[in-house]
């Protein structure tokens, strides 16, 4: 159904998989899932980006998270900009890290103390290190379908059964390794317990996405959040809620805010730097103390804090505190999307499940109820490729896979929402 002209990006495409492994540096990139090759991005404003065809679409990736604002936020280049002629990187303290990590506090009290790191993984990879270094105990508990990054440890789901031992999911990641990983089941109080019971004391911390978006976004069910902080506290075992894709866009606090929780230590990245390389994750003072040159956990980074991804970051935020009223336009606006899409699709026969949670949207191609990693494996992955093709061509751009999220940011306006709307109606009469 390939309407559009790809003649660039089909040839720097041919010319990536020379050099990068798949040509392309992060796997869900390169649209296999969809049976496509990706496009390549030349340049992005507002909601739109455009590709190096001179294709335009609506970007409902938002480069996975971070483009809250939309894509070259006009104040945010700026600051980028007047940092840029200062230089860009020392390896020595800069004013901005703790301007950023006070922001950070502000908005989520938990994190009295906080450490910059470069990416996602490097936060929920330190944050176990740090949890296992307090507790004195090495087991993680975790669930199946929530990602955190691809650190070893984390790289891990369930086999058979929630109680058999974890098996690695990747190669490379010894099963020794996995073994320090248990799995749960999202959603699923009993499969916590079960695992509680089975290593009582050994458990050094549960780590969750308080909403799943890496299944395609999956809220917590009542009560679930409240109970993993309770039978945590019950066994000295740490909650760490992996707040990369909820901070700063459930809430200005996040999750944390928007469902009335206090984690041990959370872990934030994407929004954060504003779409640069930069991630954070902070806790307690007298946790937070135990890592060097404090305490006796290592975790260092050369480009930690680096001082342009500090400015991106500390620009965004400071747009987001300074707009409170941006997180009920995003609602808002994902709302009107997941509503319009609902009305479409199922009207008469239910062909598709939709999952909201604020700005993250999934629309799941099941007629089934989606609330854990096994309804999402009843989804049509075929009907969603065609899906994703027809969008496309369409100036439509959604993630080239079932199991993500769709991001709403602040520059996503009506006329978009009912342009995209009326593209999935045109689809909708096509099945
Ligand atoms: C994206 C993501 C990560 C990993 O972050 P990277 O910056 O890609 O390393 C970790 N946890 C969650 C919940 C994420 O969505």
């Amino acid at each position: 159904m390939q309407s559009r002209n790809y003649k660039k990006s089909e040839k720097y495409f041919d010319i990536s998989k020379e050099y990068i492994p798949g040509g392309v540096n992060s796997p869900v990139r390169a649209a296999r899932a969809v049976h496509r090759d990706p496009v390549f991005i030349k340049s992005g404003l507002g909601s739109k980006i455009f590709d190096v065809d001179g294709n335009e679409y609506i970007d409902y990736v938002c480069s996975w998270g971070p483009a809250i604002l939309g894509h070259a936020h006009p104040y945010v280049l700026e600051k980028v900009k007047k940092a840029l002629k200062k230089g860009l990187s020392f390896g020595a303290p800069t004013k901005k890290e703790y301007i950023l990590a006070e922001m950070i506090n502000e908005a989520m009290p938990v994190m009295e103390q906080v450490r910059l790191v470069n990416s996602g993984t490097e936060a929920t990879m330190s944050a176990i290190r740090l949890a296992r270094g307090y507790t004195n105990k090495d087991l993680i508990l975790k669930f199946t379908g929530c990602y955190h990054g691809h650190s070893d440890g984390l790289l891990v789901k369930a086999g058979s059964g929630v109680l058999t031992e974890a098996i690695s999911s990747s190669g490379g990641v010894p099963n020794d390794y996995a073994k320090n990983t248990v799995v749960a089941d999202f959603n699923d109080r009993e499969s916590v317990k079960a695992l509680f019971d089975k290593y009582n004391d050994k458990i050094a911390a549960v780590i969750v996405e308080p909403v799943a978006a890496n299944m395609g976004v999956i809220p917590p069910k009542d009560g679930f959040l409240e109970f993993l902080r309770e039978i945590t506290k019950k066994n000295n075992a740490l909650l760490i809620f992996d707040e990369v894709i909820t901070g700063f866009r459930l809430a200005k606090g996040g999750a944390c805010e928007y469902f009335g929780i206090k984690p041990d230590l959370i872990t934030v990245g994407k929004i954060v730097g504003g779409g640069m390389p930069l991630a954070a994750y902070g806790g307690k003072k007298e946790i937070m103390a135990k890592i060097s040159p404090l305490g006796d956990v290592y975790q260092a980074g050369t480009l930690s804090g680096n001082p342009i991804a500090t400015t991106a970051g500390i620009a965004t935020l400071e747009v987001l505190f300074q707009n409170p009223e941006i997180y009920a336009h995003i609602d808002e606006n994902a709302r009107l999307l997941a509503d319009g899409i609902e009305k479409i699709m199922n009207e008469g026969e239910k062909k598709v499940h939709i999952n909201r949670v604020g700005s993250l949207v999934s629309i799941f191609f099941t007629s089934k109820n989606v609330e854990c990693y096994e309804d999402v494996l009843s989804c049509d992955l075929d009907k969603y490729a065609s899906y994703y093709s027809f969008l496309r061509e369409n100036g439509i751009y959604v993630a080239p896979s079932q199991f993500e999220a769709l991001f709403i940011s602040n520059a996503h306006r009506m006329n978009d929402i009912i342009s995209t709307l009326d593209v999935i109606a045109e689809f909708g009469g096509k099945e």
